[in-house]
Formats: C-alpha cells, sequence, structure tokens
C-alpha cells in the first residue's frame, strides 16, 4: 500500500478513536499527525521507502540497520512484535522526557539530553507524515522538526490518554495505533503480514484472494484511497463534538 494510504489510514484510526481516548482539541492536531507517521513507520525496513529518507543518510543508515535486524522489507517491522518495539521505544523517550530539569517541562526555553530521543522520534513521524501526504515539500522536514520541538516543549506528546483503566502517554497511543493500521493497510494486498514473526512466517491476510488490492493500482486509487478520505472527515466531525446521527425530534 502506498505510504499516503498509510498515513490516512493511522490519521483515521486516531481520529475514529479520539473521543474515546478523550483526547482534547488541542491535542487532536498532534495525535493526527503524530500517528499519521507511526502509520508509514514500519516501512522503515524499506531503505528507498518515505520514511527512510526523511532526514537523508542519517534516516536511510537507521532503516538499512533496521532491514538487517528485522529479517528485510514486510517482516519483523509488520508483525505484532515490531508494533511493541515501536511503541516501548516510543514510551520509553517519554520517560526519559519526563526525567528532564522540571523547568522544561513547563515551556521555558532550555537544553536537556532527556529530551532528544523523543524530539528525535516526533521529528521523524511529523516529518515522515508530511511526506507521505505531500504537504510542505522539501520544507516538510524543517515544518517536522519545528513541530517537534514544541510538542517536547509543552509535553504534548507525554498527554495522558485513557485506554480501560491505563494512561498512556500520547506519543506511545500514536505509534502503537499508527503501527497497527499500517499493518492492517498491508493485511489488505497480496503481500499479507509475518503477525507473529518471527515463531511463524505465516502470513495473514484481511480479504479473501480475489478481493486482495494490489499496491498503486486501481482498487487503492478509487476505492481504498476516496474511503479513507471520506472515513476522515467522518471520523473528524465526530472528534470535534458533532453527533454522527442526528437525535429524532421529540414529537
Ligand atoms: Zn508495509
Amino acid at each position: 500500500m502506498l505510504g499516503r494510504d498509510h498515513a490516512l489510514g493511522g490519521a483515521v484510526v486516531f481520529a475514529a478513536l479520539a473521543s474515546s481516548l478523550h483526547v482534547t482539541e488541542a491535542n487532536l492536531v498532534a495525535g493526527l499527525v503524530l500517528t499519521a507517521g507511526a502509520g508509514v513507520l514500519p516501512d522503515i525496513d524499506q531503505p528507498p521507502s518515505t520514511t527512510a529518507r526523511s532526514f537523508g543518510l542519517l534516516t536511510e543508515w537507521f532503516a538499512w540497520m533496521v532491514a538487517r535486524l528485522s529479517g528485510g522489507h514486510r517482516h519483523g517491522t509488520h508483525s505484532l512484535l515490531g508494533i511493541a518495539v515501536f511503541t516501548v521505544g516510543a514510551y520509553g523517550a517519554g520517560l526519559l522526557q519526563l526525567s528532564a530539569p522540571k523547568s522544561l517541562a513547563a515551556g521555558h526555553p532550555g537544553f536537556s539530553w532527556h529530551i532528544v530521543p523523543a524530539a528525535l522520534i516526533i521529528a521523524l513521524l511529523y516529518s515522515a507524515a508530511l511526506r507521505a501526504l505531500r504537504i510542505g515539500g522539501h520544507h516538510g522536514d524543517l515544518l517536522g522538526i519545528a513541530g517537534a520541538l514544541a510538542t517536547c516543549y509543552t509535553g504534548a506528546d507525554l498527554t495522558q490518554l485513557t485506554v480501560g483503566s491505563w494512561h498512556v502517554p500520547l506519543l506511545a497511543a500514536a505509534t502503537a495505533l499508527g503501527c497497527a493500521a499500517h499493518i492492517a493497510g498491508d493485511e489488505l494486498t497480496h503481500g499479507g503480514c509475518p503477525l507473529f514473526w518471527p515463531v511463524s512466517m505465516h502470513e495473514f491476510h484481511l480479504l479473501p484472494r480475489p478481493l486482495q488490492i494490489t499496491t498503486a493500482k486501481l482498487g487503492e486509487t478509487w476505492v481504498v484511497f476516496p474511503l479513507l478520505l471520506v472515513g476522515l472527515a467522518v471520523a473528524m466531525w465526530h472528534a470535534t463534538g458533532h453527533p454522527l446521527v442526528l437525535p429524532h425530534p421529540s414529537k
């Protein structure tokens, strides 16, 4: 599936769950863009992919490393273990950021290496989302970095979302949701995903063979892409407090 549709898929999932996760409108945009970025993150196992090209040689080298460690394209990063590793990484970066001197958490300018991993992850996710959605052109990466610094200094990525009885930081929740959406998207295609890698290489699909789509072909362009746009519009309408079903007029 194309990076554009993976990014949109991540954004749709976040918008659809925003009200259940009690996301405030102030955090909605950050959550949407982070999840869109995480929606293309699993393809970092492919050095020519959108995410891998975000910051030139730095991310291309990282992508090469990930591909080596995860057994190549559509293996480790497209499994449940892959989602867990990405999410734990985002969660760990958040914990480190929380341990930064309090003056930073309060939004005062300053520097602490405690925020570096979170800032790097957020910059990568923002830039990957902007690249996949073709927003900002070459300036998209600068926008991603500026957005990451703003997000870190305001601590918006550490905002706790309620998932059942758990409280999960926004960055970790967005990473998990985006990666899961990516894997679901690839499971609509002929390739499928090895969910239980490295224990089993069995590829899981969400559609029967005749309905499986081929990346960048008619099915994706004329069915998946428009459905994602409509889904995003409906989910955003709901996420911003509008009812999906009009109440019956009482007699
Ligand atoms: Zn993929």
